[in-house]
């Protein structure tokens, strides 16, 4: 008979470096690598796992879903899309939903929106005011919508049609507004940034002087929405409702689902315009139904900022000890900032101890555990990220 293949790594594109154990196996706040040694996990797949890893609600979802319809095809309507896009509406305000399979594909179509919306409303207006440090994903759009330094230099030519500002900067905002505009698009809480969170009447600001010029706000909540922050979206902190928002990571759990939510009056797309093969189906969107029902209850949003709260309080303590200069972020999106540039190493001894936590910067360590982490999952990573930081001597 023919043996398995063996596992390795000769058979994929180089995209990233990774550490060379294999996961195999998650529950809750825990994984376990193939070597069956455990990991506290704080990173849950880049703010992605919500519920955790395995949840049984999502379980349940996909084991109903997958025995009754998993892809009718996207001519047709079905259940489960059409009862996700009702909850959406309720819960944001945000008339109409197209559902899609990944953040970057919902900003990309937040992009094509507002500059048809511009072309229809706005005499032609394309040009899209975004933030310096931004990050709105890995498409040639929407990198170049994002503020990454470097990106403009590796596929060129690079899309036109991006102004960029520093984030934060409602003067900024208001200078870079001519008659080419026809949006501004910003993350609440910048997160692949380090977590950078805006001064207090920035959004509630960038709301009313788009409104005042008669552009479009979009909020990118790809990784801010669907509870991370403490409320359903991080908008909800400042009262600042956008015309467009995009959803992801959170949204589906762990599956690949994603959301281009706007204003009905906003919502200009006509048949043709936007599709894909995978979008709506029905086993993803019962995912996704099922977690929002979860993340939306009033209780479980005060658990997420009374976890919150014991996290940044953990790390204040820590951070006497070692030296952060800043800890900062809101509901289970937090950041420390280090006084040394040591977060990779920070990152891959806690890894080596069973931790995971990520380091987006190299000075910068960044928290996004499940939502519903308990009190004393919280206490022992916090436990052994001050042994980890005393190892390294951060
Ligand atoms: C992760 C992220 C994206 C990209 O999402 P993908 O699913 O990786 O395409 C876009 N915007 C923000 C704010 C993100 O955090």
């Amino acid at each position: 008979m023919e043996q398995p293949p063996t596992l390795n790594t000769t058979n994929l594109m180089p995209i990233t470096t990774r550490p060379s154990l294999i996961m195999a196996r998650g529950k809750g706040s825990y994984l376990w690598d193939s070597d069956g040694k455990r990991y506290l996990d704080l990173v849950q797949g880049w703010a992605v796992n919500c519920l955790g890893h395995c949840p049984d609600v999502m379980i349940k979802a996909l084991n109903d879903q997958a025995t009754t319809l998993i892809n009718p095809s996207p001519a047709f309507h079905n259940e489960r899309y059409l009862e996700l896009a009702t909850k959406l509406a309720r819960l944001s305000g945000l008339d109409h939903t197209f559902f899609a399979n990944s953040g970057a594909e919902a900003n990309e179509g937040a992009i094509k929106l507002a500059r048809k919306w511009g072309r229809l409303h706005r005499d032609g207006a394309f040009e899209i005011i975004t933030t310096h440090n931004a990050f709105h994903g890995r498409t040639l759009a929407t990198m170049a919508a994002s503020g990454k330094p470097g990106w403009d230099a590796i596929f060129p030519p690079f899309m036109p049609g991006f102004t960029k500002v520093d984030f934060g900067d409602l003067a900024a905002v208001k200078a870079a507004i001519s008659d080419r505009t026809c949006a501004v698009m910003v993350e609440p809480i910048q997160g692949e940034a380090g977590v950078i969170v805006p001064p207090d009447g920035y959004l509630r600001g960038l709301r009313e002087l788009t409104q005042a010029h008669g552009i479009l706000l979009i909020a990118d909540e790809v990784q801010t929405g669907v509870a991370r922050t403490g409320k359903m979206f991080g908008h909800q902190w400042e009262d600042a409702r956008p015309d467009i928002m995009t959803l992801g990571k959170g949204l589906g759990g762990g599956v690949p689902l994603s959301a281009l939510m706007a204003r009905a009056e906003v919502s200009c797309f006509a048949p043709g315009d936007q599709g894909g093969t995978f979008n709506g189906n029905p086993l993803m969107t019962a995912v996704g139904s099922a977690v929002v029902d979860t993340v939306s209850q009033p209780a479980f949003l005060a658990a997420i900022n009374a976890r919150g709260g014991q996290l940044q309080s953990r790390l204040q303590e820590i951070g006497a000890r070692f030296g952060f200069s800043e800890i900062r972020g809101r509901g289970l999106l937090i950041a420390v900032t280090l006084d040394t540039p040591k977060a990779e190493t920070v990152r891959d001894v806690a890894l080596s101890r069973g931790l995971l936590v990520n380091a987006p910067r190299p000075n910068t360590l960044r928290f996004m555990p499940a939502l519903n982490i308990t009190e004393s999952e919280i206490d022992d990573a916090m436990t052994l990220l001050g042994d980890v930081l005393g190892a390294v001597g951060a």
